[in-house]
Formats: structure tokens, C-alpha cells, sequence
């Protein structure tokens, strides 16, 4: 049986059980109860489901582990943490985040000014704000109203300018200052592919000639009593926890030696995000090589190291870790819609009633396959095929018989896979992989999965049920966009084997999991397929609520949103069908409600029931 790497990736967040995978908490729905709940309001397209109570699983693992390590090493300064916005800015998610995150004093991270407003409207007063990235002198200024409106928030600098920036402002204006921090450019790097938020060329930071230079500026402006973190971020899904440790030692001997220099409020080191997520559903790919226990522990243990050495006190530590706390949050949900192999179906033959000698055999091969001659009779009907082929090419036999030949030996060999499935021969092997299965799913991979596309990321992805049978089928996943990208191919390193369904009598879900970070802003309109609809579900002993239903744009809604008036479209389409000439008009009115229902639908398709 296969449990699609669930022991690897799931953290145990969810379960197998009678043939369906389960949430694993309180009443333990399957997934696929809650998809047909919401499924029989009439909801069509892809489905992105929400689980708050995941979120708070993820922030209790954080603060708890670190919590621990703070004890244990007997760490003198405490322990604060972030959420970054960029990593999941909708409203259901940041909700749940905020919500989740109230009993831990969790805070917001803002890199952009839109995320700045929403920090300031989201964040209880009292828990802490960061802002990063690039800022001009209304980004600050907004940081300064934050202040002012009782904000505990942080301005990280990422240059010189913006700190000439905060001097101008805090002598224009009588507001609040908030409180400054530096973003220090490592001269380690970080690793994986977001590896480039590290290093002598990264993108942020102030080298330690400009630090240097920060200082004396903020004495001059009379502002060092406000610098209060040091900050550095080395890149997302941190794969090794080497060049953490290597940058800990640079950041926390750079904040030892500010202390000495006579910053003497500067008391937060600021060590980013980058803690990575299991995406990897097959042995020995792990996406990481620590767990939070040991990043815990590092972080902790070598800071304290460090200050003791240098006879400084602990700072707080802060993290901004967001892929972390949100990827395991959201499912997406997408129905197949078409299996493009199906055509080797058994039913499809057509007998003649004399059939050429070859198709004959090709028959009691069929009939009389079984676990010892498989093997064997395998051969013989690869054998046959080819003799088929070279006697259609020649003329000899018709398009029928071969045909026929084609779907007994696609039977035949399906047969032998799923006889040696246990441990298939590397002939079947390959077999398998030729034999690949194209899964038709009612979703863009531009708008769900754009670091697929982007990246290469992988997610995992299962059905949500038939989890009782072992899937045979070697598949690879094709999209609804109308562009070769929107693909998901068999990759025999990382195989992906799904069942083999009719879909004329059953439906068949996908699910794709850990996709509850980056994905949906980054995800884009290609096509003009908008975001999938959305439900939070909370879960308690006896059952579980769908809320904060926002469905996927209606189609009239997505043209709108690209600039076209819809009003003007819509007339026009009425108009044009009104206009229209021999159709009678009850036809025409029947016409015309069918338009009105097909542009209040989303974009997805809705060819199952
Ligand atoms: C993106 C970013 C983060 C979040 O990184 P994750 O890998 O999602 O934890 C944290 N801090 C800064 C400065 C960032 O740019």
C-alpha cells in the first residue's frame, strides 16, 4: 500500500483511515467529506481549504521549543516571534494567524507599505511589528504614526539613506520614534534556492563599514537610545542549518561589539526567517537536515555562547520564520476531470469473427496471465504487438484489429504491473513510466502552485480516497491553462502513482498539501483563472464548521478586475444575442438566462456533476 510519504511530510497532521485521509485532530474528518459538504452548495473549480488550528500547532512548536532551549541553556533574554506578512497576505489567513497568535503576543512583519497598514490595523497593541525592506520618507513616517498610535514597532534600515531618512523625520515631526534596527550584510551566505538574502552581494544589509557609520550618524542625531535590534535574514526554506549557525556567529560578535561601542538599548537580535517545511514525499529527498528542536537549541545555545565570551548580556530573540508557521495550513483540493489513457479500455474491443492469428493469441495471453507467467506472457505480447504494427504498416491487417491488439496488450501489461507490483522488475519499471497516465486537474498551476512552475518546488499531493487500494498508474498531472507549463510530469526520481478511476461512475480529488505559504499571492491570473474558492474549517470533538466562504471570482468579476467595464461586456452580449435573427424568441429568452448563470459562475470548469 502507499501512503504518499504521509510518515514524511504530514507531521502527523493528518491520517489514513478507512481509505481516506483524515485531519488528524478532535472529530477527524476526512477530507473528502468536507470537500462534498461544500461541493453540494454547487461549488465548482478547485477548493483551497483553511485549518486554523493548524496554524496554532505550528506557533505553540515555535514558542514552546524555544522556550525550552531558553531554559535549558539558562539564556538570560526571552524569546519573541514575527509573522511575515509576504508569506501569506489574505484576509483568512492573517486572521487565523492573528487570532492563533493573540495567547503567545505573536506580531506582524511588514516589508512594503500596503503591508505596513495592515501590520498596524491587524497587530494588537502591545505585540511587536518589524518592518523591512526597502522604505522611502512615507514609509518611515507611516512607522513614526505607528509609533505614535502606541505601536511597539521596529524599523529595520537596509541602508544608509533610510537612516538619514528617519533623522530628517524625527526632526521634522514631533511623533513618537519607533525603534531602529539594523540589517547587517553577512559576508555567509545562505543555502537553497532563496539562498540569495545572504552574502557580500545580497540584495539588504549595511556592511561593517556602514554600521560603523550608522552609529556615529544616530549619535550625532541624538537617536542612539532607539536603536534596539540587529537584524539578518539568510534566505527561505533554510535545506542546512550550517550557514545559520555561521551567520549567528557573525550577527551575534556584530552585536556584541555595537553593545561595546556604546549602543546601549540595543538589546533584540533579529535572526529572520528561513526555518524550512518537509514538502518532500519520497525517502531520502528530505527537504531539510534539522528539526526545530536542533534549530531551537543552535540558535539559543550560540548566542549565549557568544555574549558570554564577550561578557555582553543575552538579547531577546526575535524570528520572522513565516513558511514555517502557514505552508501546513492549507490544502488545495482539485477534482480530475479526465484521464486521457482511458481509451484501453476492455469494453472498447470489437471482435471480428475470424480474427487474425496473432490477435487470437494475444487473447489467451489475456485469459490465462497469471503471477507465475507474467513475466513471460508479457514478453510474448510486447513480442506480438510489434509483429501487429509491422502487419498493419504493410497493409496486411485492418485499423480494428489493431485496435484490439492495443488494448490487450496495454491490459496485459497493466496486469503484470499490478501482479509485481510488490516488486516490479526494472523492465516493468519502465514499462510503467511509458504507460504514464495524463490526470486532467480543474485547476492552473499558475495561480495554485506558481513555485512549481517557478521553482521547481515540490508539493505533495495525494488523492483523498481509494487510499485502500494501491495506485498503479505512473501519472503526471496536466492542468486546465492552455500552456505546456501547466504541467506536473512523471519525474521517475520522485514517481507519483495514482489509481486507476472511471470517472464516467466516480469522482476522483487531489489533494495538494503544504501550499498555505507564498502560494496565493504569488499565484497569478494566467488564463484568467483566479483564485480557488476558499473555506476556513474549524474542528472540535463532534464536528467541524465551513466558514469564511469567499468563492473564486465570478467571470464577469475577473474582467473587471484586469480594467474592462463588465457592465459594457455584458450589455453588448445581451444586445448581440437579442439582435440576433431565426431563433424564436422562446429560445432566445432560454438563451439569454443561460448566458446570465455561465458569467455569475467562476472561471474553472464544471464538466463533473
Ligand atoms: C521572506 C522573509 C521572511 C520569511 O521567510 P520564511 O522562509 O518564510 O520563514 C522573514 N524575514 C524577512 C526579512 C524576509 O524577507
Amino acid at each position: 500500500m502507499n501512503n504518499f510519504g504521509l510518515d514524511i511530510w504530514s507531521n502527523n497532521n493528518f491520517i489514513i483511515e478507512n481509505g481516506q485521509i483524515r485531519l488528524n485532530y478532535k472529530c477527524m474528518p476526512s477530507l473528502l467529506q468536507i470537500v462534498e459538504d461544500i461541493r453540494s452548495d454547487d461549488v465548482r473549480g478547485p477548493i483551497l481549504l483553511r485549518f486554523p488550528h493548524l496554524i496554532k500547532a505550528q506557533i505553540r512548536t515555535l514558542y514552546n521549543y524555544f522556550d525550552k532551549a531558553i531554559q535549558q541553556n539558562n539564556y538570560k533574554g526571552k524569546f519573541n516571534a514575527v509573522f511575515p506578512l509576504k508569506v501569506n497576505q489574505f484576509p483568512h489567513a492573517v486572521e487565523a494567524v492573528t487570532s492563533q497568535g493573540a495567547q503567545y503576543n505573536y506580531g506582524l512583519e511588514a516589508g512594503s507599505k500596503a503591508e505596513l497598514i495592515l501590520a498596524m490595523s491587524k497587530t494588537p497593541i502591545g505585540a511587536n511589528i518589524t518592518v523591512n525592506g526597502f522604505k522611502d520618507k512615507e514609509m518611515i513616517t507611516l512607522g513614526f504614526i505607528a509609533a505614535q498610535s502606541g505601536h511597539n514597532i521596529t524599523i529595520t534600515i537596509e541602508g544608509l539613506g533610510e537612516l538619514e531618512t528617519i533623522i530628517e523625520v524625527a526632526k521634522e515631526c514631533d511623533l513618537k520614534v519607533p525603534n531602529i534596527g539594523i540589517r547587517v550584510r553577512l559576508h555567509s551566505t545562505g543555502s537553497g534556492i532563496w539562498a540569495k538574502s545572504g552574502g557580500m552581494d545580497a540584495k539588504f544589509g549595511l556592511t561593517s563599514t556602514e554600521i560603523i557609520e550608522a552609529i556615529t550618524l544616530l549619535r550625532e542625531a541624538d537617536l542612539l537610545q532607539h536603536l534596539s535590534m540587529i537584524h539578518f535574514h539568510i534566505g527561505s526554506q533554510m535545506s542546512d542549518i550550517a550557514p545559520l549557525k555561521k551567520a549567528l556567529r557573525e550577527a551575534g560578535n556584530i552585536y556584541a561589539e555595537l553593545k561595546k561601542m556604546g549602543a546601549t538599548s540595543l538589546d533584540n537580535i533579529n535572526i529572520g526567517g528561513g526555518l524550512a517545511v518537509e514538502y518532500n514525499q519520497h525517502a531520502h529527498l528530505n527537504s531539510r537536515n534539522y528539526s526545530i528542536d536542533e534549530f531551537s537549541s543552535s540558535v539559543v545555545f550560540l548566542l549565549g555562547e557568544i555574549m558570554n565570551a564577550k561578557n555582553v548580556s543575552h538579547p531577546n530573540i526575535f524570528t520572522e520564520s513565516g513558511r514555517f508557521i502557514v505552508a501546513s495550513h492549507a490544502v488545495l483540493i482539485t477534482p480530475v476531470l479526465e484521464l486521457f489513457t482511458q481509451d484501453y479500455q476492455e469494453k472498447l474491443l470489437n471482435f471480428k469473427t475470424v480474427n487474425p492469428p496473432l490477435i487470437e493469441e494475444l487473447v489467451e495471453l489475456n485469459r490465462l496471465l497469471n503471477n507465475t507467467n507474467c513475466i513471460e506472457y508479457l514478453h510474448d505480447a510486447l513480442d506480438h504487438m510489434e509483429s501487429v504494427l509491422t502487419l498493419f504498416d504493410l497493409g496486411y491487417i485492418d485499423l480494428q484489429d489493431r485496435s484490439n491488439a492495443e488494448i490487450l496488450v496495454h491490459n496485459i501489461i497493466k496486469r503484470a504491473l499490478y501482479l509485481k507490483s510488490a516488486n516490479p522488475t526494472d523492465e516493468l519499471a519502465q514499462l510503467q513510466v511509458k504507460l504514464q497516465e495524463r490526470y486532467l486537474i480543474n485547476a492552473s498551476i499558475f495561480q495554485s502552485l506558481p513555485d512549481y512552475w517557478g521553482l521547481n518546488q515540490h508539493f505533495p499531493v495525494m488523492p483523498l480516497h481509494h487510499l485502500n487500494s494501491t495506485p498503479l498508474r505512473a501519472a503526471s498531472l496536466w492542468d486546465i491553462t492552455c500552456d505546456s507549463d501547466g504541467e506536473i510530469g512523471f519525474n521517475p526520481d520522485k514517481p507519483l502513482y495514482l489509481h486507476d478511476v472511471n470517472l464516467d461512475e466516480e469522482e476522483y480529488f487531489l489533494g495538494f498539501f503544504n501550499v498555505g505559504a507564498y502560494q496565493e499571492t504569488l499565484g497569478m491570473n494566467h488564463n484568467l483563472f483566479t483564485h480557488p474558492s476558499e473555506y476556513t474549517i474549524t474542528i472540535d470533538e463532534h464536528s467541524y464548521e465551513v466558514k469564511n466562504a469567499v468563492e473564486s471570482k465570478s467571470i464577469l468579476d475577473i474582467l473587471d478586475s484586469i480594467g474592462y467595464d463588465s457592465k459594457i461586456l455584458h450589455t453588448k452580449l445581451k444586445n448581440d444575442l437579442s439582435n440576433s435573427k431565426f431563433i424564436s424568441e422562446k429560445e432566445k429568452s432560454d438563451t439569454l438566462a443561460k448566458l446570465e448563470l455561465f458569467l455569475q459562475q467562476n472561471g474553472y470548469l464544471r464538466t463533473t456533476n
